[in-house]
């Protein structure tokens, strides 16, 4: 089969009378077709139905800014590296010879999508060219850290990197240091305690301003045209949601004024994002997005995404128990292992920690199995245990050790067994890169129904991210979409609505007729 993937970035133009191009924007007039489906009797009537919209997509790219909550840690050194080696074009040594960067593992920079079928078959293009997108090389980081280590002395501590690239970059990122930030140590582990020599102080409410007046002063300093604010800290312990303390936007600003114990420092970071109109992104299983958070958000039109990163063991558990069910095999036991020796590891040690990661790590199977009404009865679910280890010795080489354990015909089991050794942060910073890239270019979108006057944006909670979040925010009483490539022909078919195509379909008609 001949490779029909341009890799050079060749620019994509749409012919067709429902799309205009302008200076200013893309305008593409969109036929949405779905099914409604209701029941007569014994009867399951199923009604096509078309809506028109037009997507509207402004075409400058703007620069952009990204500040990490935890930016000495694993991901936040490796995301930063990267891009830097990439940018500059930085090649290093390993025992196997010079290696090239690269951003494998991420969807807007190494990922294609199928445009459409040329003299010589289907042809694939990078996603980053669909639309005008951020280039990955051209974001500005930065970001705070309760612990005061540059990036440089982060980036060694890390021990994620190869040596050679790690001494290239030294000199740059021992010139970056993270902003002092917020700390209150009933949220994280005790065992993180050492850590935390480079703090804010002040009541709740001062320590907002002094995260708005950052995010102003990085905009300002590197000239960045937006910010988006990523979560990559530690994991936290779930925050109580009570009335009157953090349900209502007003609730939850008057508790900060107060100074409520019970408002995570995550939460303040998302306060602050939210009053500044910077999309946040919460890549920690926590419950950072309390009802208060959505609904300021929802006021001050500002995007949420999140939560936790689906970097690897969900990921795969996302195309696994998908393919399983919908290939008619009945999951019953599901037992993930993990055993990991970075600080995020030492982090989750403690059983409050463990307990958020536990939870986003689980629920992750529900939609697919609530779709099987032949292999599952109403509620029932298959046994889901997850088990997470800290073993020093293993750093960032995350072993995950997945049994799935299901039946088929006439009484047998199946039974797979999964061993994945990987550097975590590795499979984490791409997924960082992404939520910014895709959260920025949806701030360039908005859409209106045919009868409409005025475009729309998408809803607070930004759930096109699902895929790359292992608990996706989607907004209330929408359904939550955890199977991965329902989840990726969601971005795709939305990024091709943009440009007017059609959602890929894969009937290959043209190939099938006699
Ligand atoms: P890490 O421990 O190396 O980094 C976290 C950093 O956050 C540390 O440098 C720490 O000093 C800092 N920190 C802690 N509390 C802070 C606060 N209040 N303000 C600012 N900084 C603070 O962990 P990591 O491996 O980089 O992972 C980061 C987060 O991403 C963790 O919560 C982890 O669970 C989550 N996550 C990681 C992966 C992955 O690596 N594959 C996947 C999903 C989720």
């Amino acid at each position: 089969i001949k490779q029909n993937c341009f890799k050079m970035n060749k620019e994509i133009r749409v012919e067709s009378p429902n799309v205009v191009y302008t200076d200013e924007y893309i305008e593409s007039d969109y036929e949405y077709t779905t099914t409604k489906v209701r029941t007569e009797g014994n009867t399951l009537i199923a009604t096509p139905e078309t809506t028109r919209y037009v997507f509207r997509t402004e075409r400058k790219v703007p620069k952009l800014g990204v500040m990490l909550v935890g930016w000495g840690g694993n991901n936040g050194t490796t995301v930063t590296a990267a891009v830097l080696a990439n940018k500059l074009g930085i090649t290093w040594n390993t025992k196997e010879g010079e290696r090239q960067p690269d951003y494998f593992g991420s969807l807007t920079q190494a990922s294609t999508v199928s445009l459409g079928v040329g003299p010589e078959g289907e042809v694939f293009v990078p996603m980053k060219t669909l639309l005008p997108m951020v280039d990955a090389n051209d974001i500005e980081f930065d970001g705070w850290d309760i612990s005061c280590l540059n990036l440089g002395d982060a980036m060694r501590r890390a021990q994620v990197l190869d040596y050679d690239l790690q001494r290239q970059l030294y000199p740059i990122m021992s010139k970056l240091q993270p902003r002092p930030s917020i700390y209150f140590p009933d949220f994280i582990a005790a065992n993180q305690r050492d850590r935390a020599d480079n703090l804010k102080s002040g009541t709740k409410k001062e320590m907002i301003d002094q995260i708005r007046a950052d995010i102003q002063d990085f905009r300002m300093k590197k000239n960045v045209d937006k910010v988006i604010v990523i979560w990559s800290a530690n994991t936290e312990r779930f925050s109580d949601v009570r009335a009157g303390l953090n349900d209502t936007a007003e609730n939850l600003l008057n508790s900060i004024e107060r100074g409520e114990e019970e408002i995570s420092q995550s939460t303040l970071f998302a306060v602050a994002s939210v009053l500044e109109g910077v999309t946040f992104i919460n890549g920690s299983p926590q419950n950072a997005l309390v009802p208060g958070v959505i609904e300021l958000a929802e006021k001050k039109q500002v995007y949420l995404g999140g939560d936790d990163f689906k970097s690897g063991q969900t990921k795969l558990k996302s195309v696994l128990v998908d393919f399983l069910v919908s290939a008619g095999i009945k999951p019953v036991s599901i037992v993930s292992y993990n055993h990991l020796g970075n600080n995020d590891g030492r982090n989750l040690s403690a059983p409050q920690t463990f307990r958020s990661k536990e939870i986003t790590k689980t629920n992750v199977v529900d939609d697919m199995v609530a779709s099987n009404s032949i292999l599952y009865e109403p509620g029932e679910k298959p046994d889901h245990a997850v088990v997470i280890k800290y073993v020093p010795y293993v750093g960032d080489s995350k072993r995950a050790m997945d049994e799935y354990t299901s039946e088929i015909m006439l009484g047998g089991r199946n039974t797979i067994a999964i061993h994945n050794t990987c550097e975590d942060s590795l499979l984490a910073s791409p997924l960082i890169l992404d939520l910014a890239i895709i959260a920025e270019l949806c701030e360039r979108i908005q859409f209106r129904k045919e009868g409409e006057d005025e475009f729309h944006k998408f809803n607070t909670a930004l759930s096109i991210l699902s895929i790359l979040c292992k608990a996706p925010l989607t907004a209330r009483g929408t359904p939550i979409m955890n199977a991965f490539f329902k989840q990726r022909a969601c971005i795709d078919n939305i990024f091709r609505a943009c440009i007017g195509l059609a959602p890929l379909n894969h009937m290959g008609l043209e190939y099938k007729q006699d």
